[in-house]
């Protein structure tokens, strides 16, 4: 790893040399590589990790440039995944990157995430998080998840029966009814930046913050101390 290029961030105090050669040794796992996934990715992987996968099996479409990083016009078509490996792999190479042009079922997720230090949600849509969620919590390893929604965005990262898990929070969760959700373009760089920065926090040992809430429209800002639910069907005491 060539340390200097990270010069700047191991002056700040709360990484040091110490943080920066830890998150060199850590995995991450992105499901999702749309508006929130793009972003997450493009921060996490200049900010030096020692390898990240990137899971999506859609392709660009010329409706997702305006709240995505990375893709350009010439892009519309290919797999999110494999672009995304391609121009971030560029960005650092000092990070594995690796775009993985697949679906993410109840059959696969296993064998996908399993050797993860921390799973990132670039996801869109709540019954693929409960997955991510059941899966997380039954193999011990950190996720970070993330949604927006018209100009409002959440952040929770979800330690496995240390934090309440998404399942406990769900009820709190909006769900979109309809097929295209609405999504001011800037939002999920915003809430992919908080993602990123608490996705870092969980690599480096530190407590996560609760369930973070912005509205970036009406300037509302908000941490909720959300509790584990003790009758939880998966991360609940059965
Ligand atoms: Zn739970």
């Amino acid at each position: 790893m060539e340390i200097d290029r990270y010069r700047r961030q191991i002056l700040v105090k709360e990484i040091g040399q110490k943080g920066q050669k830890l998150l060199a040794s850590k995995h991450a796992i992105l499901i999702g590589g749309g508006g929130l996934g793009s972003n997450s990715a493009n921060l996490l992987i200049r900010m030096g990790i020692e390898s990240i996968d990137i899971i999506d099996y859609d392709t660009i479409d010329k409706t997702n440039l305006h709240r995505t990083a990375v893709f350009s016009e010439q892009d519309v078509g290919k797999s999110k995944a494999l672009v995304l490996q391609e121009r971030l792999q560029s960005v650092n190479t000092d990070v594995q990157v690796k775009g993985i042009n697949k679906k993410v079922t109840s059959k696969n997720i296993k064998s996908l995430v399993q050797l993860a230090d921390v799973i990132i949600d670039g996801t869109d849509n709540i019954p693929l998080r409960l997955l991510i969620n059941e899966t997380a919590i039954k193999h011990k390893i950190p996720w970070v998840y993330a949604g927006v929604y018209e100009t409002v965005g959440m952040v929770m990262a979800i330690l496995p029966k240390k934090t309440a898990c998404f399942q406990c929070i769900t009820p709190n969760i909006p769900d979109s009814k309809t097929q295209e959700i609405p999504v001011l373009g800037s939002l999920p760089a915003t809430i992919a930046a908080i993602q990123c920065n608490e996705t870092i926090k969980v690599l480096l040992g530190k407590q996560p913050a609760g369930l973070l809430i912005y509205d970036v429209w009406n300037q509302y800002f908000d941490i909720l101390d959300v509790k584990r639910n003790p009758c939880c069907p998966i991360c609940g005491k059965k």
